[in-house]
C-alpha cells in the first residue's frame, strides 16, 4: 500500500491524500488552496493524478479547504462516490454552490478588468453550479460509527473529530492478501468541551496516522476567556459608538457565537440591560439554510444542547438576532448608525460580504474587527492579526484604524496540548504518524513533542511525498481487526446511546401528552407520523439485532455442541453416519 500526501503538505490549506493498494485508489479530501496569488493559482493546476482513476474520496467534512476543489475533480472526470457523514453531506449543499457563486463571480469581475484594459475577457470559473450538481449526486451520507465496506477490501468508520458539525476522523483497515492495515486519517481535530459539538474521539489503535497539526507550535486561550474578552470588546465598542465586526465562514464558528451569546443575552445579569439595544447580525445568504441544516442534524449535538432542544429551547435563536439575506439589506448594515454587532464570512476576509464591511469599517478608530478562527498565511485575514497599517481591500488601499483582536480561544482547532493530548489516546505504539495541514514549524515542534513525550515515530510531511507501507512489516490479523472494532468500551456507548434515546423519548412523551388536544396543521401531523415511523421501525430492528447477539455462539437448532458431537460420534458408530444421502 502506497500513502501519497498530495495537499496540505507545505501549508494548511488544501488538503489532498491518496491511498493506493494493488486494486484501489482512495482519495482522502480533495480541498482548495487559500491564501495568496501563487498558492490559489495551484487550485486550476493539474491533480498529480488521474482524476478518472480514483475510485472514491472520503470526506472528512464540509471546510472548503478540505473539499473545494471536488467539483473540479468531477469535472475533470471523477465519477466514484464520495463518502462522508450526513451532517457534511447536508452542508455540502450550502457549501458548494456558494463556492462556484464566489467563482462565477471573481471570473466576471476579472474579465471585465481584462476588457478595460482592451484585452480579451477569456476566463473562465475552476467550475460553475453544474459541476456541483454533478458532484452532490455523488455524495454518500453515512452515520458516526457505522462500519462501510466501500469495496471488498477496505472498510471505514468515521468518529466524531469535534471540529464543525459533521466533522470525521476516519479509520480505515485496508486488506491486501492475509494483512490488514489501519490508518487513521484525522481531518481537523477541534477541541474539547466546546459549545454544541461533542468532544473530538480518541482513537486507540493504528498503524499509520495522518494528522493535522494547524496549532502544533502554540498553545491558544480557553474558550471562557476569548468569551469574556469578546464581551468586553462588544461593550467598548458599543460605547464609543463603534460597531463590532467579526469575520467568520457561515458555517461553525457562527453557529457557536449565536449560541454563546444566546448565552448572555437571556442570561448573564451584567450584560443584560447593555445587551438589550446591540443587534446581531448574521449577514450571509448562506447562514438561514446553514442554521437548518444544523437543527436537522441535532443528533451530533453535545448532550447540554440536545436537552436544551428538547426542552423546548432553541439555543441557535434569540429576539436581537437577525438574518441578512439579500445584498441590499447587506448593504443598510453600512448606513445604519444604531449599535451592532455583524458577523459575516469569509472567515479569513479572502471572500464575501466581510469585505465590504472591512472596507466600510477598517478606517475608523472607533469600530472593533474580531478574528475568531485560524488566518492562513497571505489571507486578507492574517494580515490584518499581523498588525498591517494599511492593506487592500476589494481592489482599493483602506487604512487600518479599527481596533484589531485576534481571540484564538474560538478556534475550531485543537492547540498544541489539545492535539497531544488526542495522540495520548493510543494504547499501542503507531507504526508512523505523518503530520500535514500546518506550517513547518508547527508540524516540526509538534513532531519532535508527540516522540518525546509519547516515544512514536511521528514524520512531519514537508512538500508531495509517497509512503511505501510494505516495508515496515506493519499490520494486523483478521482476530485483531476484530478485536479493535469491537472493545468493551464500543459495547457500552451503544448501551449508553439507548439509554439516552429512553430518556429523550420519556421527556418527549411528556410534551406529546401535553400536545393532544392542540390545534395543529396536517402537514406538521404528517412530519410527525413519519419521524415516529422511521422510529418504529428502528425500534424493531434494534430489538432483533440486540436479541441476536446473545445468540451468537449457539447454533441455529439450539441443541448444545456437546449433544451434537455425542450423536455425531454414536452415529459413526453404529453405521448411520450417512443418514443425509
Ligand atoms: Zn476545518
Ligand atoms: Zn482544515
Amino acid at each position: 500500500m502506497l500513502i501519497t500526501f498530495y495537499g496540505a503538505v507545505n501549508s494548511v490549506t488544501g488538503s489532498c491524500h491518496m491511498i493506493t493498494t494493488g486494486a484501489h485508489k482512495i482519495l482522502l479530501d480533495c480541498g482548495m488552496y487559500q491564501g495568496g496569488k501563487t498558492l490559489e493559482a495551484q487550485n486550476t493546476a493539474d491533480f498529480e493524478f488521474v482524476p478518472s482513476d480514483v475510485e472514491c474520496v472520503i470526506l472528512s467534512h464540509a471546510h472548503v479547504d478540505h473539499c473545494g476543489r471536488l467539483p473540479l475533480l468531477v469535472k475533470r472526470g471523477f465519477k466514484g462516490p464520495i463518502y462522508c457523514t450526513d451532517a457534511t453531506a447536508d452542508l455540502l449543499q450550502i457549501m458548494l454552490p456558494d463556492c462556484a457563486y464566489i467563482q462565477e463571480k471573481e471570473t466576471e469581475w476579472a474579465n471585465r478588468k481584462l476588457l478595460r484594459k482592451g484585452e480579451e475577457p477569456d476566463l473562465e470559473p475552476m467550475y460553475d453550479q453544474n459541476d456541483v450538481n454533478e458532484t452532490l449526486k455523488l455524495v454518500k451520507p453515512v452515520l458516526y460509527d457505522q462500519q462501510i465496506d466501500i469495496n471488498e477490501c477496505i472498510k471505514i468508520v468515521f468518529n466524531d473529530a469535534g471540529h464543525i458539525l459533521g466533522s470525521a476522523i476516519t479509520e480505515l483497515f485496508v486488506t491486501e492478501g492475509e494483512k490488514t492495515v489501519k490508518v487513521v486519517f484525522t481531518g481537523d481535530i477541534g477541541c474539547t468541551d466546546r459549545p454544541i459539538l461533542r468532544d473530538p474521539v480518541k482513537i486507540k489503535k493504528a498503524d499509520y496516522v495522518i494528522m493535522e497539526s494547524t496549532y502544533g507550535y502554540r498553545l491558544h486561550e480557553s474558550n471562557e476567556k476569548s468569551l469574556s474578552e469578546l464581551l468586553e470588546i462588544i461593550e467598548k465598542t458599543i460605547k464609543r459608538g463603534g460597531d463590532v465586526i467579526i469575520p467568520s465562514f457561515a458555517v461553525g464558528r457562527t453557529q457557536e457565537l449565536i449560541y454563546e451569546l444566546n448565552e448572555f443575552y437571556n442570561n448573564n445579569e451584567h450584560y443584560h440591560d447593555f445587551l438589550k439595544d446591540v443587534h446581531v447580525y448574521i449577514d450571509s445568504p448562506m447562514a438561514i439554510s446553514t442554521t437548518m441544516v444544523f437543527r436537522r442534524n441535532a443528533q451530533s449535538f453535545d448532550d447540554e444542547t440536545r436537552k436544551k432542544i428538547l426542552e423546548g429551547d432553541n439555543p441557535l435563536d434569540f429576539p436581537n438576532l437577525h438574518f441578512t439575506k439579500t445584498s441590499a439589506e447587506s448593504m443598510l448594515l453600512n448606513t445604519d448608525p444604531s449599535p451592532k454587532i455583524i458577523i459575516a464570512a469569509s472567515g479569513m476576509c479572502d471572500a464575501g460580504r466581510i469585505c465590504h464591511h472591512l472596507k466600510h469599517n477598517l478606517w475608523e478608530k472607533r469600530n472593533s474587527i474580531v478574528i475568531v478562527g485560524y488566518q492562513a498565511a497571505g489571507t486578507l485575514g492574517r494580515m490584518l492579526v499581523d498588525g498591517e497599517k494599511e492593506v487592500s481591500v476589494l481592489g482599493e488601499k483602506v487604512a487600518v484604524k479599527a481596533e484589531i483582536y485576534n481571540l484564538e480561544g474560538f478556534s475550531g482547532h485543537a492547540d498544541r496540548d489539545g492535539l497531544l493530548d488526542w495522540v495520548s489516546g493510543f494504547k499501542t505504539p503507531p507504526t508512523n504518524i505523518f503530520l500535514v495541514h500546518g506550517e513547518d514549524d508547527a508540524k516540526d515542534n509538534l513532531a519532535g513533542l508527540i516522540k518525546n513525550k509519547f516515544g512514536f515515530n511521528c514524520t512531519p510531511i514537508h512538500g508531495i511525498t509517497s509512503i511505501d507501507t510494505d516495508e515496515d512489516g506493519s499490520g494486523m490479523t483478521m482476530e485483531e481487526v476484530e478485536e479493535d472494532l469491537v472493545d468493551y468500551e464500543k459495547v457500552c456507548a451503544v448501551r449508553d446511546k439507548i439509554l439516552g434515546i429512553h430518556e429523550s423519548i420519556e421527556d418527549l412523551l411528556y410534551s406529546a401528552n401535553l400536545a393532544v388536544g392542540e390545534k395543529i396543521t396536517s402537514q406538521r401531523l404528517a412530519d410527525i407520523a413519519n419521524i415516529v415511523a422511521e422510529l418504529e421501525k428502528g425500534t424493531i430492528n434494534l430489538g432483533m439485532a440486540v436479541t441476536e447477539q446473545g445468540r451468537v455462539n449457539v447454533n441455529h437448532s439450539g441443541f448444545s455442541d456437546e449433544a451434537i458431537e455425542k450423536m455425531a460420534a454414536e452415529a459413526a458408530a453404529a453405521g448411520e453416519d450417512e443418514f443425509d444421502k
